[in-house]
């Protein structure tokens, strides 16, 4: 069977076979058990990438085989035609189409009437930020099914990208066939049937009409008003140009899919269709057409978007999804005079601290039955998001009233003020909430969700478990830590962090032996941030993880580098902090021996910096991370010796390798004998134990000429060189 679908590629018996079993139910979206219960098994992918270089099908094979799952076949072919051979002879479930060169005629093989139907994703390799737009319009006007930056790309992100593409696909299938379906038989079929009579404004509706949207044949008048004021606010507009359009003229037949509210209040999503009769003289004098009721297509459509986007723990949206419905309200608010919303966060008390004390998986249960309490508060249409680990948003459609929406508030904070039994003991928290509404005249979600987050920062601030309405000073303090997250998280994503590398040396000969590895976030819009600025934020949130994990490569990669450069015979060692957090992560030692054979690390040359909190607070976990860091010759030392725990009980326990004296004590020496007491007594015991030290922040030669006649072998500081990009580091080892 050949037939032309709209988007002029031909069907064939494949994509028969395909929208059979999308009808029968079962469709891709294989990832996560939450998502999809319709198809039990896993299913492979088979992708088919086109583009000249072999390095870039390595590359993105290497991407998809380090998502690990399903799994994913990637085929070659270097260009269109061998693409297009490709295509014809065996089923693929997506293109991943590379364009390195924007002149590239990319858009005559999306036209390729020979090609089956296949959701092509276009990766623009091209580098040229400048006419960005401009390509990725181009490309999803002639057909891509997603536009994709070459340099933003992961495997997670190619494969979600190719599920959500396979799907589309499949519900244009489903959406197409419908059409089909109408073209076949008007009468015969389930669509209602109006006529317009355009000179009296009478429109007539047909049973089934009626029927589409719950009335009874009486029930309504023959006015189209019966029809456009059912119309959803928001596809009015949209309906009333695609008529016009036509009645002008200037398109063969009206066609618009929108929602219309049917006799129960809720919005059935339709496709209308239809044509005008004209006079002799050309006037437009009739219009009559037909109603699909096309609601399970974009239940089935939205519920698969919904699933895909909602926190498996709470089953709530996450926060884009919340960030959209909010920007939907914003614009009704700004459309609509009678339309308005209250936005609050909802955050909870020291949820840190509570996860600690009972348990990370009795925090997770008791923020589940939160989240329930929560949804519990509101009415059905309202949208309660988990925006993000212990904060949860709130979006109330029309209620613009502070008092009103402070009630909801007061019923949520004694809601959760309820104990929760979690895994057998009793739990008690409180929240701190922070509200706003669209009295303010929000044209921006993000503002929305600054000012609720700056007000329940101050619920917290005031003593927490309380509500805060939102007020101009606020957004005044200090950047929002919540700012600083969204903004983190962003960063995380497209990886702008860059690392420094701060010589140590070698007191006495002054001899460069390594460096410690720091990191530095290019932000888009400020200097370099510092760490102390972000990674207690990355901390909290959990970012520290995969950013941790960027670092650890990343310094690893160019030691290995740097090593090579050296005349034989001679190392460098690197060092990396680690977080609490990064330890605690069961997967850091299989990246550790990844990172150790892939780049055939020397022994002692890779050492890992983590604070003495780090160390006493996750001993358990510790001193089994020890035990296999000194069997992969990486070792550990203590960062920042000195300010943390008086007892030093935990350095028997621990094997470290060495200790790093902390500036503080480093600050103090000025020459003289009572300056060094702190610096002697842990260089003593570092000898005593066996270990190296290095001291950190030396600015002054005083400093440096004290520590040399105190034994102290290594250090770092500004006095030497302060952390320096890695082109210099390149620069100064060539230079010997
Ligand atoms: P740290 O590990 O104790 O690193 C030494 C800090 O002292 C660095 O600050 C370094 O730039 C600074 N410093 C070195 N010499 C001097 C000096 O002579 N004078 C002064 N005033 N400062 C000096 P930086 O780069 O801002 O890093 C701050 C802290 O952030 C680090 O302390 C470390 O705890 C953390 N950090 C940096 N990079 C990472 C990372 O990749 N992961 C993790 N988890 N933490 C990191
Ligand atoms: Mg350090
Ligand atoms: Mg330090």
């Amino acid at each position: 069977m050949t037939e032309t679908n709209p988007t002029g590629r031909r069907r064939t018996d494949a994509d028969d076979t395909a929208s059979e079993v999308t009808t029968a139910g079962s469709g891709p979206l294989p990832r996560a058990r939450h998502r999809m219960p319709i198809e039990p098994e896993r299913r492979s992918l088979r992708v088919l990438f086109v583009g000249p270089a072999p390095e870039d099908h390595a590359r993105l094979t290497e991407m998809m085989r380090a998502v690990g799952s399903p799994l994913v076949t990637v085929d070659h072919a270097v260009d269109e035609s061998h693409a297009v051979e490709a295509l014809r002879s065996t089923h693929y479930d997506a293109v991943l189409y590379l364009v390195r060169d924007a002149r590239q005629g990319w858009s005559r093989f999306v036209r390729d009437r020979r090609v089956p139907a296949v959701p092509i994703l276009y990766i623009d390799s091209t580098g040229r930020s400048q006419t960005r737009a401009l390509r990725r319009s181009q490309a999803l006007h002639e057909g891509a099914a997603c536009y994709l930056l070459d340099e933003e790309l992961s495997g997670p992100h190619i494969e979600t990208a190719i599920h959500g593409a396979i799907e589309r696909l499949r519900l244009q299938k489903a959406v197409n066939e419908v059409q089909e379906r109408f073209a076949l038989a008007v009468r015969g079929s389930n669509d209602g049937v109006w006529e317009w009579l355009l000179d009296s404004g009478e429109m007539h509706f047909s049973r089934r009409w009626r029927e589409l949207l719950g009335y009874g044949v009486d029930e309504l008048s023959n006015s189209a008003d019966e029809w456009f004021e059912r119309v959803h606010p928001a596809d009015l507009l949209g309906l009333r140009a695609d008529l016009d359009t036509h009645l002008a003229g200037h398109k063969a037949y009206h066609e618009f899919e929108h929602r219309l509210r049917a006799s129960d209040g809720t919005y059935r999503w339709v496709i209308s269709r239809g044509v005008v009769q004209r006079d002799a003289t050309g006037n437009p004098v009739r219009m009559a057409g037909s109603l699909t009721d096309t609601s399970n297509y974009r239940l089935r459509e939205q519920k698969l978007l919904e699933e895909s986007r909602q926190d498996p723990l709470t089953n709530l949206p996450r926060r884009e999804p919340f960030l959209e419905r909010l920007r939907n309200a914003i614009d009704l608010a700004n459309a609509y005079d009678d339309y308005s919303f209250t936005v609050m966060m909802v955050d909870v008390d020291r949820f840190r601290w509570l996860a600690d004390s009972i348990g990370h998986r009795a925090a997770e249960t008791m923020l589940s039955i939160l989240a329930r309490r929560l949804v519990a508060c509101v009415r059905p249409g309202d949208t309660v998001s988990r925006f993000g680990g212990d904060k949860f948003a709130v979006l109330l459609e029309n209620v613009d009233d502070v008092q009103q929406g402070a009630l909801i508030a007061e019923r949520i904070r004694r809601s959760v003020g309820e104990p929760f039994e979690v895994e057998g003991q009793t739990v008690y928290t409180t929240v701190s909430i922070g509200l706003t509404t669209s009295g303010r005249g929000y044209q921006d979600a993000e503002d929305v969700i600054n000012d609720v987050g700056a007000a329940a920062n101050r619920a917290k601030e005031e003593g927490h478990d309380r509500l805060r309405i939102f007020e101009t000073k606020m957004r005044d303090d200090a950047l929002s830590s919540l700012r600083m997250e969204v903004a983190l998280r962003q960063a995380v994503e497209r990886n702008e962090f860059e690392l420094r590398y701060q010589p140590i040396v070698e007191l006495r000969a002054g001899k460069l032996t390594g460096f410690e590895a720091l990191v530095r976030w290019r932000h888009p819009r400020r200097d370099l941030v510092s760490p102390g600025e972000f990674i207690p934020i990355a901390e909290q949130t959990g970012l520290i993880v995969p950013l941790g994990r960027w670092v650890l490569r990343e310094a690893t990669r160019q030691l290995a580098e740097w090593t090579a450069m050296l005349p034989p015979g001679r190392t460098l060692t690197m060092a990396v902090n680690l977080s609490g957090r990064q330890v605690a992560d069961p997967r850091l030692l299989e990246e550790i021996q990844s990172l150790v054979d892939e780049y055939g690390l020397g022994r002692g040359t890779l050492k890992l910096e983590l604070t003495e909190s780090v160390l006493v607070k996750n001993a358990d976990v510790v001193q089994r991370f020890i035990t296999d860091l000194k069997e992969r010759g990486v070792h550990l030392w203590v960062d920042d010796f000195g300010t943390g725990y008086s007892s030093l009980s935990y350095l028997h326990r621990f094997p470290v390798d060495g200790l790093k004296i902390d500036k503080a004590f480093v600050d103090g020496l000025d020459g003289t004998d009572q300056s060094a007491a702190m610096v002697r007594t842990i260089l003593s015991l570092a000898e005593n134990l066996g270990v190296g030290a290095i001291a950190e922040g030396i600015e002054q030669n005083v400093q440096a000429d004290q520590l040399r006649a105190l034994g102290c072998a290594s250090g770092q500081g500004y006095l030497f060189s302060r952390p320096i990009p890695a082109d210099e580091v390149q620069a100064l080892l060539v230079q010997g």
